[in-house]
């Protein structure tokens, strides 16, 4: 090798070097359904990397319309990350026109539990009859599974222990150079997740009222984890109107059933849960799953809120 093939190599090395330092210090740019999501990835990522969060308090996943803003984000994405297809059919049809897009569909998750889409009559059914229904549907149907699951995974610690790993996975193959970080912050947020899990358990096991009735049908994945009893709810959509017949309907649920608290949400007009709770021994509270609120919600401010709300709706004693 003569003098100018050494310095073209080496010029050649240093440029690949370059690209490389280049190329691990290029921010990520990733585009998320709802702010929960956003803040796992807000856990794992820097503060160099970009998230958005297409879903705000201005509007609900279930009847969310895209306006141009998102449209240019979900192209411009490095990684698009989507709890379930049926959680906001708007944004999975608008992804089917963005041919390049990298998208993580959290429901597909390896270890994710789903359970089925209830209407009024499945809260009357068995926890085992809707998780038989549940795998029968899984089983039977894949291509028509994840329109019939429950779309609120992540109101339940184990499954969100699962997102955090599909999230750590993928941030890794983008970029392989920070995989040792995601890998440990995944684990210390699934140590997270499992001290949850087991203060909620340890907690609940005392429970002696444990009947609820809600407004948006949101909080299954949390009910079946810790034993909750919903005895019915108005929509599976909260921009459904409801009318003063279906209102009547859940009040005499509540009166027959013995039902100790209505589980509401930032929408839901206080007229309702006037006419639900007058002259009952029955309390309200007011729910905020997407972790909209604060500002600085993480997951699992939003988890402990979901589970202090559902304690003091149910007069748990948590001393
Ligand atoms: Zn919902």
């Amino acid at each position: 090798m003569n003098a100018f093939q050494a310095i073209a190599i080496f010029t050649c090395l240093m440029l690949t070097t370059l690209q490389q330092a280049y190329a691990k210090s290029t921010p990520l740019n990733i585009v998320v359904d709802i702010p929960f999501v956003a803040s796992l990835v807000e856990e794992m990522v820097g503060t160099e990397d970009s998230i958005v969060s297409l879903i705000n308090e201005n509007n609900s996943p279930h009847s969310f319309s895209l306006r141009p803003r998102s449209v240019r984000s979900l192209q411009g994405a490095d990684l698009i990350i989507t709890v379930a297809e049926s959680l906001s059919p708007n944004i999975t049809q608008a992804l089917s026109n963005i041919t390049d897009a990298r998208v993580l569909n959290l429901a597909g998750a390896p270890g994710m539990l789903h359970l089925p889409s209830r209407n009024q009559h499945d809260h009357n059914a068995s926890i085992e009859e809707l998780e038989k229904a549940s795998q029968r549907a899984l089983a039977n149907e894949p291509e028509l599974a994840y329109t019939r699951i429950d779309p609120h995974l992540w109101l339940n610690p184990l499954n969100v222990g699962v997102m955090v790993q599909a999230i750590r996975d993928e941030l890794s193959s983008l970029d392989p150079s920070r995989a040792q970080m995601f890998e440990q912050t995944a684990e210390t947020m699934r140590d997270n997740l499992r001290q949850f899990d087991e203060r909620q358990k340890n907690l609940w096991s005392n429970a002696t009222d444990r009947n609820f009735v809600s407004l948006h049908d949101a909080t299954y994945y949390f009910e079946y984890q810790y034993q909750l009893i919903s005895k019915g709810s108005l929509f599976a959509d909260t921009h459904t109107p409801a009318g003063v017949q279906q209102l009547k309907a859940l009040k005499s649920i509540i009166k027959t059933d013995s039902v100790r608290c209505v589980v509401t949400d930032a929408n839901t007009p206080q007229a309702w849960v006037n006419t639900l709770t007058e002259g009952l021994d029955v309390s309200s509270v007011s729910i905020d799953i997407l972790g909209l609120y604060p500002e600085d919600a993480n997951y699992i401010t939003t988890l402990n809120h979901l589970a202090d709300s559902f304690a003091k709706c149910l007069r748990l004693s948590t001393e």
